[in-house]
């Protein structure tokens, strides 16, 4: 088992965050957005229990983007790196992305969305992971 807390940040090292409970669920999207934010065909993050990250370096160089419409998408300003979304009704509700992790968290993606809007050049793996055309109940972005 991984050790609590899980650890993670940016690519250029300026933001460092932790994460002190255990994820809840981690998931694929595929919506337009995530293509245009990645430059890949999906993101893939985890749900954590609100309140449980805090940032332990560089919150100077966090920005966010605040779409009018969804979870604002939070980024290091220094080097591009997408670190997660935050919920527009509960600040301290985040979908961290996974690739942020220093480690395993050892929490494996559990189902897909928005596969209905999934880029043409990619394939979805045959995982037998449940899709969702749109989102999936529950979900952040
Ligand atoms: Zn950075
Ligand atoms: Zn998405």
């Amino acid at each position: 088992m991984t050790e609590l807390p899980l650890t993670g940040g940016c690519l250029c090292g300026g933001v460092r965050f932790e994460v002190a409970e255990p994820p809840i669920a981690a998931s694929y999207c595929h919506c337009t957005r995530c293509q245009r934010r990645t430059g890949s065909a999906a993101s893939v993050q985890v749900r954590i229990v609100p309140g449980s990250l805090r940032v332990t370096a560089g919150e100077e160089l966090m920005r966010a983007y605040e779409p009018p419409d969804g979870y604002a998408k939070a980024f290091c300003s220094r080097c591009g790196s997408a670190l997660w979304s935050r919920s527009p009704e509960n600040s301290e509700a985040l979908s961290v992305r996974m690739g942020a992790f220093d480690l395993d968290p050892e929490i494996r993606p559990s189902y897909r969305q928005f596969v209905a809007y999934a880029a043409p050049w990619e394939p979805i793996p045959d995982d037998g992971l449940p899709r969702f055309p749109e989102r999936a109940q529950a979900d952040a972005r």
